[in-house]
């Protein structure tokens, strides 16, 4: 096949687009493979819908590979099926939401759980009928709150979804590892550096998941490694609980006066000029951080939230949002502080001097949630709920309690892993792929049954995997790129070659066309730069770089004694060719 750049529906753009902040975003739009139509929603232009369709495939012949099946369903959905999943609401402003000309309510659908689990209900009715793994590639609809970098976190984007149903939970399992040992090819054959990470299942609900996470400084997500081999998504780390510690030693809890104490650390320096500890300096662990919180369910509905946790440690939003989600949270503002007469702003606890101020019994009323590390006999120095006052010898299980505990606190390089592997090193990545062992919530919900052995009616339990294929295509350009454009993987590129007529000689422009009609003739995907005019061989190498497939062909003054130069965009390494052996050569460069 041949594209000739001189009708090929491209134009390659010097200068960066002015949005894009990573370099996939940048150069696939600079070098015509994408164009930007509405905030995270993009055109797939012919150069972009190859490199597409080429990763897609990939990924549908994995799925085939492990016997899932392939379906289509709609991306404009009623209303019905996720309202009786809760989801209609649940999914908050993320979901896009529309009205037929009747007044009827659609979504454009985010994920497709229920449509899959309707359509098992609707054909299968016996466990004879099991398990079946079915899978679609289809384009999604989430209202994101911040698109970003392209193709990276789009409105629209696509997603492989695949849906396993089984009997019951060794079938599950074994589902689950057929879906994950798919992904594991799929990754490898993309060439990722990715890791498989323990994940939340948020708001998906259900119980063991995954995710592979491509290692790349731009990404969103954020996990831990240990040396024994712990890794998880930093929403999922959970905190090792210390054990209780004896406190009939401890004073009684005192308010002392902290003037001007208005951080952490202006606290923890007055504390250790004024009221020095014997064993060792006070530290920013020491004290106890109430942080207040306002919850907006997605039923329209808010609730005030008050976390304590140690005041060296930063709440981390996302653990924060992955524990309380579907709800949103929002930091209290001044005003809404000003409605509980109990609190003190900067001065903040949850107990002293015969009051409770935090926790659903307290004064406030407010929902208090401590972190791990708040255990039985833990002391504390934290606010009087007096302006001014800090408390100090509060102790965790004599003085004050908390309604439970959350995991909202920042997880830190060098924190023990929760398994005891040592160490946790802290890295970036973009989520690629997910696997979940959802279990029965929706078949409960929606009512999939069948009759199993012995003709009993018993729920399905299910699995969902995904995989973001439109996001793989900038994740396989932000690992194959330099300063001059992209580098396509072989198993990707728009074209095997990229064949460059450099000069205006018509024996110049007559032997490329020959080589190419060779290269063509030999089943090779060429792209062709035939263009003439001004278009100097300069521009023509630059665009050759910038497109970025992997073999470049220059037939230019070289004509004249009869050769050709092959190059590799990767290594650079440059070869001289004679004409005529030029395309059986190609062909083996490609086929190596
Ligand atoms: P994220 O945490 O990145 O928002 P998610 O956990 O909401 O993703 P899933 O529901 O697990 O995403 O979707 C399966 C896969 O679809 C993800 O692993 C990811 O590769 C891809 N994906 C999700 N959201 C987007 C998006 N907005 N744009 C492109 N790909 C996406
Ligand atoms: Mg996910």
């Amino acid at each position: 096949m041949i594209l000739r750049m001189s009708s090929l529906f491209v134009r390659t753009l010097r200068d960066d687009p002015a949005d894009a902040e990573v370099p996939s975003h940048r150069l696939l739009v600079r070098a015509g493979y994408i164009r930007r139509t509405a905030p995270g929603i993009y055109t797939w232009l012919p150069l972009g819908l190859r490199v597409y369709r080429k990763i897609e495939a990939i990924v549908r012949e994995e799925m085939d590979a492990i016997g899932a099946q392939e379906l289509q369903f709609p991306a404009l959905l009623p209303r019905e099926p996720y309202e009786a999943t809760d989801r209609w609401t649940e999914y908050g402003d993320t979901l896009f939401r529309l009205q037929d000309r009747k007044g009827a309510d659609y979504l454009l659908g985010p994920t497709h759980e229920e449509l899959f689990t309707l359509v098992v209900k609707d054909l299968y009715s016996s466990y004879k009928d099991l398990p079946v793994w079915l899978y679609q590639i289809q384009t999604k609809y989430r209202d994101e709150a911040r698109p970003r970098a392209g193709l990276m976190r789009g409105r629209e984007f696509v997603m492989k979804d695949s849906y396993s149903f089984d009997i019951d939970d060794a079938g599950l399992q074994r589902s689950y590892e057929a879906h994950r040992a798919a992904y594991i090819r799929i990754f490898d054959r993309l060439g990722f550096d990715y890791v498989i990470v323990e994940a939340t299942s948020g708001a998906m609900g259900g119980s063991r998941s995954e995710e592979f996470l491509a290692r790349l400084d731009v990404g969103e997500d954020t996990f831990v490694v240990s040396p024994g081999g712990y890794a998880a998504n930093v929403e999922a780390v959970t905190t090792p609980v210390p054990d209780p510690v004896p406190f009939d030693d401890v004073p009684a809890a005192h308010a002392e006066d902290t003037p001007d104490t208005p951080t952490i650390a202006t606290l923890v320096d007055h504390l250790n000029t004024a009221f020095p500890r014997e064993d060792r300096p006070w530290q920013a662990s020491d004290t106890l951080k109430n942080v207040l919180m306002v919850l907006h369910h997605p039923d329209g509905t808010t609730e005030p939230l008050a976390i304590g946790l140690p005041g060296d440690r930063e709440v981390d939003a996302k653990r924060l949002h992955a524990q309380l989600e579907p709800a949103e949270v929002e930091p209290m503002t001044d005003e809404q502080l000003a409605k509980f007469p109990a609190l003190v702003k900067g001065y903040i606890g949850p107990a002293h001097d015969g009051r409770t101020v935090l926790g659903e019994e307290s004064e406030s009323g407010i929902r208090y949630l401590v972190d791990p590390r708040v255990v039985e006999g833990t002391r504390w120095v934290t606010g009087a709920n007096v302006a001014g006052k800090h408390v100090l010898d509060l102790v965790y299980g004599r003085d004050f309690v908390a309604d439970g505990t959350i995991e909202a606190a920042e997880v830190r390089a060098g924190d023990p892993s929760p398994d005891g592997s040592g160490p946790m090193e802290i890295a970036r990545g973009v989520e690629m792929g997910h696997v979940f062992q959802l279990g029965r919530k929706y078949a409960e919900a929606l009512g999939l049954q069948v009759l199993d052995e012995n003709g009993k009616l018993v729920t399905v339990t299910m699995g969902s995997y995904g995989v973001g294929v439109s996001r793989a295509v900038a994740v396989t350009a932000e690992y194959n790129h330099d300063e001059s454009g992209l580098r396509w993987p072989r198993a990707v590129a728009p074209a095997d070659v990229h064949v460059v007529a450099a000069g205006k000689d018509a024996e110049i422009l007559a032997a490329a066309e020959r080589a190419v009609e060779e290269m063509s003739a030999l089943g090779l995907d060429v792209l062709f730069d035939d263009r003439t005019g001004k278009v100097s061989p300069g521009v023509k190498f630059k665009d050759a770089e910038l497109i970025g497939v992997p073999t470049i062909v220059v037939v230019g003054k070289g004509v004249a004694t009869g050769v050709a130069e092959i190059k590799d965009r990767v290594t650079g390494e440059r070869e001289e060719v004679a004409l005529g052996d030029l395309a059986a050569r190609v062909r083996a460069v490609v086929d190596a």
